[in-house]
């Protein structure tokens, strides 16, 4: 019972002292600048005032949230597409823009299931820099009007108990710390399957500079895992790590014993013409989907029903989640396919269809990409380039925190 009173104690002393004020979590921008998204996380809502500036220093998004404070250091992503920096202030957060953009919408999302935070998500476009200059005219008469009236009521506003809410599952007062925020994140963490084409004795195919398809897409594959790794909402996985030989029905079993999220097998194309390029995303085809049924029952891949569930029911609910994937497959391939363009070419209707063993999964999202031609010597050395690598595991990195950040909206708003 002591450890209760000690705990007890610390929170009066808490609710005397510590500001109410909007504690940032993390700092989140990703994005191309076409389109760019900023995720804030906060233990209050944030509710920032936000104004399109430019200054001597370029153009810039000001962001002064609601009594905000900054106790301790935020983590935050790196900058990406659209803006190449930003700044965290005393009370405001300042985002440097590499090119016009403005902001499309708002989002506030309250926490909910195992997210604990408050997430402010803004999602900025780009537009031309007339539209931005309009807009930054219009916003800079009220920048000034803000900052008088903020400076005129400057005064603290008393503590009113009514206005903090319990937080039941956060009974330290110190902001959470970045461990805190790993474990957090690790209770409803995506499992990603990455899946490595070919391998062992199958080489798939060979690039027109030499070297072979299974090398590159493994290489390729590690690279993304590592990336994704650094991300605490993921948890990763390949089906191979070493070039072996893995059987498709093996893939595919692998991944949904891992409870996978997302399965995303890697690939790279071959033509007879040397001058076809460009990446491509599959996803299964309706010749495809009709085998779905038999193939999972050859292979045990059957869904998880209740004991009794009638033969009737559980075909229903069967169809039904097959469809689900079907549709959050091609979701995430239309995701994916702006993001490939952002690394290279694009084969002509990106997104495809096709009757291919791996993704047959009846209840895991499902894509096959192949990152480019082996049989082009543009893209052949851009897949082999450790640039050319990187670029295809970040687009491949951005589709998939689109794709998760939608389904996190979808939970938030039903
Ligand atoms: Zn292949």
């Amino acid at each position: 019972m002591h450890s209760v009173k000690v705990f007890l104690l610390v929170l009066l002393s808490a609710l005397l002292t510590a500001p109410l004020s909007a504690q940032v979590q993390s700092v989140g921008v990703a994005g191309d600048g076409e389109f760019t998204r900023i995720t804030i996380t906060s233990e209050t809502p944030i509710r920032p005032d936000i104004f399109l500036r430019e200054t001597e220093d370029g153009m810039i998004i000001e962001m002064v949230p609601n009594d905000f404070r900054l106790t301790h250091q935020p983590f935050f992503a790196e900058p990406t597409g659209g803006i190449f920096a930003y700044t965290l202030d005393t009370d405001r957060i300042v985002f440097e823009l590499d090119r016009p953009m403005m902001i499309m919408r708002e989002i506030d999302l309250p926490p909910s299931g195992n997210e604990r935070l408050y997430r402010y998500i803004l999602d900025l476009s780009g537009v031309s820099e007339t539209r931005f200059r309009t807009a930054a005219q219009r916003d800079e008469k009220r920048f000034a009007r803000f900052e008088a009236d903020r400076s005129s009521s400057a005064m603290p506003a008393p503590v009113q108990v009514a206005d903090i809410a319990p937080q039941p599952e956060s009974p330290s007062t110190k902001p959470a710390s970045f461990g805190a925020l790993m474990q957090m994140a690790a209770r409803q963490r995506k499992v990603i399957v990455i899946d490595p084409g070919h391998g062992g004795r199958d080489p798939g195919a060979l690039a027109i500079i030499g070297g072979k398809e299974s090398d590159v897409v493994l290489k390729t594959s590690l690279k993304l895992k590592r990336m994704i790794e650094q991300d605490p909402r993921y948890l990763v996985k390949l089906t191979r790590e070493t070039d072996i030989y893995v059987e498709h029905e093996d893939r595919v079993t692998m991944a949904r014993n891992w409870g996978a999220d997302l399965f995303i097998s890697v690939h790279a194309d071959a033509a007879g013409a040397p001058t076809v390029s460009g990446a491509s995303v599959y996803t299964i085809s309706t010749r495809g989907e009709a085998r779905i049924d038999g193939t999972a029952k050859k292979y045990g891949w059957e869904l998880p029903f209740e004991d009794g569930t009638s033969e009737e029911v559980s075909d229903i609910l069967q169809d039904l989640t097959v469809r689900e994937t079907k549709s959050n497959s091609s979701i995430f391939a239309e995701f994916l396919v702006p993001e490939l363009g952002q690394a290279g070419p694009l084969l002509r209707n990106t997104h495809r269809q096709k009757n291919l063993f791996v993704l047959l999964a009846p209840d895991v999202p499902a894509v096959l990409v192949e990152i480019g031609f082996l049989t082009n010597t543009s893209d052949a050395r851009r897949l082999k380039s450790e640039r050319g690598r990187r670029k295809s595991a970040e687009a491949i990195k951005r589709a998939i925190d689109a794709y998760f950040d939608r389904q996190d909206l979808l939970l938030a708003t039903n």
